[in-house]
């Protein structure tokens, strides 16, 4: 019988060298402090957004440079959560789900074995084949560190290329191959699995309408700080499929996060001219249908002016925005949740419809590097209520 604790990484965990986070430049790089105090660039093989994991002093662990080409890049391994390691690895997330599949320990699929990685099927390459009692199946693995609440969603960025995987899957499965796509999630203190439709509803759809063809399976993963895997606790998270159904439609709240650079004097219409400090404005609005027109429309400059928001958008260096997508209008609900953690602006902006006092709110540095920011975020994406399906 095997251990419960083994690690699956293709390195010893005690050789990965403790470093802080510090930023991410973009998309492949993060600048980290060493043990030495020195700052240095490591590789970062996620594309993910990452905004919950990679606060300013996050603790990371990376992978040293193999010996044989000493002058490259570390590269970043996983994210301290609290006590316990996040995987950020995305190949060596294929190595572990190689490792569980070799070990047996995919529930269900105790007797598949693996005839071959990287398969080439059409124009497209899937994970894994396997084969049972029952024939082939075709394996498409993709890892999950998003979670919060009490569920954890994927993809945490809109995947284009992850939507028209499951596609080819299903169009597959209808010319009669088995097909699962297996989501790694690298946590284990939640109840359910969800796909992200705040972020990516194109996925999150395509997602509920292949589930009859293509085997989901989301598993829960437990890890240790020594990134050992407790093979006792391998769970599969249950989908809230209804749940899903009733709250990834084109509908619910926003924020609109609008950077000044300078302080500055802005006519804001019906307020009049108000002054403004240099830092983040955070803007709760909804739009109980067309919420990604509306989103869109928030982020054009130079538009008829109609909101309160319309002018500050207009003065200001930059701009985006997040959906907090839902079946129900939450918007003044999570106007008070802001005001609870961030500076409330202006009084009546952009609340010419409710009794808040305000739904403009202030944060000096990026509202996304602030803990209790993303709490609130997982409160309101992330939370599948008692009772769910
Ligand atoms: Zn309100």
């Amino acid at each position: 019988m095997s251990p419960p604790q083994a690690s699956p990484l293709p390195m010893d965990p005690a050789r990965l060298v403790r470093a802080v986070f510090v930023s991410r430049p973009n998309r492949f790089i993060v600048a980290a402090q060493g043990p030495d105090g020195a700052v240095v660039e490591a590789h970062m093989p996620n594309p993910g957004r990452l905004r919950e994991l990679l606060l300013p002093g996050a603790r990371l662990l990376l992978a040293p440079p193999p010996p044989e080409t000493p002058g490259r890049r570390p590269t970043v391994v996983a994210v301290m959560r609290g006590k316990r390691p996040v995987l950020l690895h995305t190949q060596w997330n294929n190595r572990v789900a190689r490792w569980l599949l070799d070990r047996r320990l995919v529930p269900g699929w105790g007797d598949q074995e693996v005839v071959r990685a990287e398969v080439p099927v059409g124009g497209s390459r899937f994970d894994f084949l396997l084969r049972g009692p029952q024939g082939e199946m075709l394996v498409e693995v993709k890892s999950c560190t998003l979670f919060g609440g009490n569920c954890a969603m994927f993809p945490d960025a809109v995947t284009e290329r992850g939507r028209r995987h499951l596609e080819e899957l299903a169009e597959l499965a209808r010319t009669g191959r088995r097909c699962a796509v297996l989501f790694l999630v690298h946590d284990a203190e939640v109840s359910w699995f969800s796909p992200d439709y705040h972020t990516d509803p194109a996925f999150s759809e395509t997602l509920c309408a292949v589930r009859e063809q293509v085997q989901v399976i989301p598993l829960a993963l437990s890890w240790n700080a020594r990134m050992e895997l407790d093979t006792s606790r391998i769970q599969e998270l249950p989908v809230p499929w209804g749940h899903v159904a009733r709250e990834q439609g084109d509908r619910g709240a926003y924020w609109l996060i609008l950077r000044l650079d300078r302080p500055k004097a802005v006519d804001t219409g019906a307020l009049g001219t108000l002054a403004f400090p240099a830092g983040h404005w955070v803007y709760v609005g909804s739009a109980m249908r067309g919420l990604r027109a509306r989103m869109a429309r928030h982020l054009r400059r130079g538009k008829t002016r109609h909101w309160h928001a319309d002018y500050l958008r207009d003065a200001a260096d930059g701009a985006e925005v997040l959906a907090l997508r839902s079946a129900d209008r939450r918007e003044c609900e999570i106007a008070r949740a802001l005001d609870g953690v961030l500076t409330p602006g202006p009084k009546g902006f952009g609340c010419g419809d409710c009794a808040c006092e305000t739904h403009l709110f202030f944060s000096r540095e990026h509202p996304l590097d602030r803990p209790e920011v993303h709490r609130i975020l997982e409160r309101f994406r992330m939370t599948v209520p008692d009772g769910a399906e």
